[in-house]
């Protein structure tokens, strides 16, 4: 037998999962808190990157463990500045749905450089607003690929 077959029913059962079938808990912190609570919250919820947040939960930006490091030998108190000004901002964030394919979520970490996607949903009359939902890393994939390879998925 030639693989194309079973490539083929590979690939169908991978683009059958979702993003809301293999999301992971979302990981935030408030755009107010500062860039010294960043690093300690990236140690203590042992993730690279975190989801910033305003008070009611809704999306403003991303940072990542290179913003921080950019942060930590720029020289300032960074008990004093808030992740706000060193984090990506919105309308910036690369985002996922829980109805995306995971195959979708995977090629846009690919294209866009990034590590993680924040798994949001518009909040309903409130414009461009978006709930956190959860995250989708490449550890998250990877897993998935783990799954699937050993027959678990
Ligand atoms: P690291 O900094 O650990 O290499 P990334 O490669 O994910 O992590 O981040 C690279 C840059 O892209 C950072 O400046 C970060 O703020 C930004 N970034 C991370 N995730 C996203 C995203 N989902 N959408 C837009 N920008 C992002």
């Amino acid at each position: 037998l030639s693989s194309k077959p079973s490539q083929a029913l590979v690939a169908e059962e991978i683009k059958k999962i979702r993003v809301g079938d293999i999301k992971g808990l979302p990981r935030v912190i408030r755009a107010g808190a500062s860039v010294y609570e960043a690093i300690v919250s990236m140690f203590l919820e042992d993730v690279g990157t975190l989801m910033v947040v305003d008070d009611e939960g809704h999306l403003e930006g991303v940072v990542s463990r290179k913003d921080l490091l950019k942060a930590a030998i720029g020289g300032g108190d960074l008990q004093k500045m808030p992740v706000s000004v060193i984090m990506t901002r919105m309308p910036n964030i690369i985002c996922t749905t829980p109805d995306e394919p995971v195959l979708a979520a995977a090629r846009k970490i690919i294209e866009h450089e990034v590590d993680a996607l924040p798994v949001v949903r518009p909040v309903n009359g409130q414009g461009k607003k978006l709930k956190v939902l959860g995250r989708i890393t490449k550890t998250t994939i990877t897993n998935l690929f783990v799954e699937l390879g050993e027959g678990r998925s």
